[in-house]
């Protein structure tokens, strides 16, 4: 049994559950995207691994009919009869990921039945690895205590927590990921007919994702902007060609004819997500041909145009990947997750990552008095339950 699924389960001896012999464990994984930013919503390709960080939801049976949930990350307890489930409304908290998961369980048809819960993550919060797929997965599959459900399902469950309850409108990539991560592979999926394929990567570069420490308050506003500006372009191009019902139906042909209808800054948004696409199939296929110096271009491609045309980036994370850039080890760089803070992506050969990683905590530290957390991102399997052998 491996150290966080011992801490869960004496987490919940420690909150006086009973029934801790009856305990099951649930783990569900974080993310690096490595390509494919802000398509996901478009209908467009992503291609994301899961990382071996995750979260893990201890669950044990109570006989009162309360539903208890404990995050040992942010040291807080709730509770609720559990006969409330299918009537409760967000309350802005981190609790809503976790009652959002219970929600959606049961009004998926599930019993979930009176429970401790008890929930600890080494995804780092905030941070665009995703934490919130990890903490939504392993709640449902801890609300569901083993129930078979099909991965799909699961999916589109974990999406509608954060979608219809927490009330953010993100795409389908961050879930989908955490249930059906592989060791060893990246995954390509096609947001819209949600079919998938291993890539694997080449073993001559290490994924590293550097994490700025900043997290800037214009985010939450800014993405559910990013959304409506995406839905303004659609508008225009659906008017003139038929058929078109995303930017993922658009070739940048297409978008070119017509962008003038389009005003700004919803002209540069559908630029980005149309040159986007491209740059996820070009990294595929880079990928395959084992193309180091391609793959990092596509990736620096894709953080100027986040830059650029999507307007997500911030000074922090411009800098993390301009002193990537100038270093000799590393092929590429880019800004990943929803944007302004969080982390950057790089691909660096595997003989220069210490040299790497010292380089730019000590360049990051000297301009904004910040040390950089690193990590190295082995892609791992999707969600399941966790052995307490
Ligand atoms: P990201 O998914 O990039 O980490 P989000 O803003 O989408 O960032 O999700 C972060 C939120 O998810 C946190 O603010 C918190 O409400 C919730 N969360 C994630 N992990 C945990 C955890 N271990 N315990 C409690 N809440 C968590
Ligand atoms: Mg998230």
């Amino acid at each position: 049994m491996d150290g966080i699924t011992e801490r869960v389960l004496e987490g919940l001896a420690t909150l006086g559950n009973s029934h801790v012999r009856e305990a099951r464990v649930f783990r569900a994984p974080g993310r690096v995207n490595l390509i494919g930013e802000h398509t996901d919503y478009n209908l467009g390709f992503v291609m994301p691994v899961a990382l071996d960080l995750a979260c893990y939801a201890a669950t044990a049976p109570r006989v009162d009919g309360i539903l208890r949930i404990h995050s040992r990350n942010m040291n807080d307890t709730r509770e609720l009869p559990v006969d409330d489930i299918k009537e409760l409304k967000p309350a802005g908290h981190w609790s809503d990921y976790v009652l959002g998961a219970a929600k959606e369980v049961a009004l998926a048809g599930y019993p979930v039945e009176a429970a401790d819960l008890v929930i600890e993550s080494t995804v780092p919060v905030g941070a665009g690895l995703s934490s919130s797929a990890a903490i939504e997965v392993s709640s449902a599959l801890a609300f569901l205590r083993g129930r078979s459900i099909d991965k799909l399902e699961l999916v589109k469950l974990a999406r509608r927590v954060e979608n219809d309850f927490v009330g953010m409108p993100c795409g389908i990539m961050d879930q989908f990921i955490s249930v059906h991560g592989q060791e060893n592979r990246a995954v390509r999926l096609d947001c819209r007919s949600l079919g998938h394929e291993l890539v694997p990567l080449p073993f001559s570069v290490r994924v590293i994702a550097v994490n700025s420490m900043v997290k800037h308050d214009l985010g939450a506003s800014a993405y559910p902007q990013r959304v409506r500006e995406c839905a303004e372009a659609v508008a225009v191009y659906a008017e003139r060609i038929p058929g078109v019902a995303s930017l993922r139906d658009l070739t940048a042909e297409q978008y070119r004819h017509f962008d003038e209808y389009v005003s700004v800054p919803a002209r540069w948004r559908a630029r980005h997500v149309i040159s986007e696409n491209e740059r996820v199939l070009a990294f595929r296929e880079a990928c395959v041909r084992h193309d180091r110096a391609e793959m990092g271009q596509l990736f620096y491609s894709s953080h100027k145009s986040m830059r650029d045309d999507y307007e997500i980036s911030c000074a922090e994370i411009d800098f993390l990947v301009e002193t990537a850039m100038a270093h000799s080890g590393c092929y590429g760089a880019r800004l990943t997750g929803g944007g302004f803070g969080g982390c950057t992506v790089n691909l660096v050969a595997p003989e220069a990552v210490d040299t790497f990683k010292q380089a730019v905590a000590e360049a990051y530290h000297k301009q904004f008095g910040i040390i950089p957390t690193f990590y190295d991102c082995h892609p791992a399997a999707g969600a399941g339950e966790a052995s307490l052998g």
